[in-house]
């Protein structure tokens, strides 16, 4: 097995090492990472900039190593299209901090892996809350699990997970939990600053703390279950189009 490792937090990140230094025990890993942090940046890539990509001499024994002044996305489209021809797996993490419902759509972490999944490979995101060594070594182990499970599995290529695990000892980890991603995850607010000259805004997030949906993402993170969420690339919508269709219908007539 052949795995392909990328992160947000950026190539000198211990997430990222932990992770390679457990999935080099069951495959053959290569590392190809933004230089620096480059969280919340989803899927953006550089298009009209050169990407300077250096090998690096890699954390953990028996990988390669790259780092790539770029997004993550540009990241996984450099070693899809140069270093590496074919891999088995794209793995994205581990995030430091959860990304859990509409975290996705604008973590480097995902963007990651969905750029992975697009081009044709399964792929898994993987984050966590806690960040102590213990956590993220078995973090990885599971990872390094679950990527065997999937590769000798029927799943094929059509494999897009968002994997989370809760601020718990592995000892008192309830479960793993199959999730959807919890539609309201997060209250976006603007706050206002006076820096004596100019005035200036800072978007804050801050999570629900309503309890959430049976069954979402956040709702098994907050009852101590490890959660997997498996993602495509559709938004979903809550309406039937017929309502849509009804609505359009005419507006090309009356714009012509
Ligand atoms: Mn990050």
């Amino acid at each position: 097995m052949k795995i392909l490792i990328t992160n947000d937090d950026g190539i000198y990140a211990p997430g990222l090492w932990i992770l390679a230094k457990e999935l080099s025990k069951v495959a053959e890993v290569i590392v190809v990472a933004p230089d620096r942090e480059q969280s919340a940046v989803g899927t953006a890539v550089s298009l009209r900039k050169p990407l300077i990509v250096q090998k690096i001499t890699p954390l953990a024994p028996g990988t390669q190593a790259y780092s790539v002044e770029g997004t993550p996305a540009d990241s996984v489209i450099l070693a899809l299209g140069k270093i590496v021809d074919k891999v088995d797996l794209v793995v994205s993490g581990i995030n430091r901090g959860a990304n859990l419902g509409e975290d996705v759509l604008i973590s480097g972490t995902v963007g990651a892996a969905l750029v992975g999944y697009l081009r044709g490979f399964p792929a898994i995101a993987v984050s966590t809350a806690e960040w102590d060594d213990v956590c993220l070594t078995n973090t990885g182990r599971f990872i390094a699990m679950l990527a065997s499970k999937i590769h000798r599995s029927e799943l094929g290529n059509n494999v897009f997970l968002n994997v989370n695990m809760p601020m718990l000892p592995v000892t008192e980890v309830k479960g793993v939990q199959i999730t959807r991603l919890a539609s309201k995850s997060h209250i976006n607010t603007v706050e206002e600053g006076h820096d004596g000259k100019r005035t200036y805004y800072v978007l804050v997030r801050q999570a629900i703390e309503k309890e959430p949906e049976e069954k979402t993402d956040i709702w098994a993170i907050n009852h101590g279950n490890i959660s997997i969420t498996p993602l495509n690339i559709f938004f979903g919508n809550r309406f039937s189009p017929a309502v849509l269709e009804g609505l359009c219908s005419g507006l090309l007539d009356e714009l012509k």
